[in-house]
């Protein structure tokens, strides 16, 4: 029997379970490398339930370019925020399917090495912000959008 080109048989699914694994961090689930992940590589498709409303746990919702929102699927669903981070959404503009704005992807913005965490900027509003326990040099201590940190508090209230 004939064999499909890899890059033709393999689904979103299947190459988010090659590339990537659900791990656990001091925050809940998160989503590690299986294997070295170079600079600028598309790793996938967020998959997900498009939603016009936001439903009573918004906590991994992310939105979409149509304004829309996207509840996401596992694994994509367990990727942690980093105010470092080391992987951003994007979705492609095209003009000839508006479709496109209901979709987004996940790409690398540095290389990453096997077992590294995978995160991402969620630049929440600053009425949704939450403790950012990331830990990087660059913590705004909190998870909030940067141009909305002014908004808040210099230090999260203690035991947050
Ligand atoms: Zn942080």
């Amino acid at each position: 029997m004939a064999r499909q080109p890899a890059a033709v048989a393999e689904s979103n699914g299947d190459r988010l379970r090659r590339l990537l694994r659900i791990g656990s961090t001091h925050v809940g689930h998160g989503i590690f490398a299986s294997r070295r992940l170079k600079s600028g590589i598309v790793i996938g498709e967020i998959a997900g339930e498009v939603m016009d409303e936001h439903p009573a746990d918004p906590s991994y919702c992310m939105e979409l370019p149509s304004g829309k929102l996207l509840e996401p699927a596992a694994p994509l669903r367990f990727i942690n925020h980093s105010c470092d981070p080391n992987c951003e959404l994007f979705y492609w503009f095209d003009e000839e399917a508006s479709t496109q704005e209901d979709r987004l992807w996940l790409q690398t913005i540095r290389s990453i090495e096997p077992g590294e965490e995978l995160s991402i900027d969620y630049c929440w509003p600053a009425d949704a912000a939450i403790p950012c326990r990331c830990g990087t040099d660059h913590c705004r201590k909190w998870i909030v959008d940067p141009a909305e940190r002014h908004l808040l508090p210099d230090e999260p209230p203690a035991g947050g």
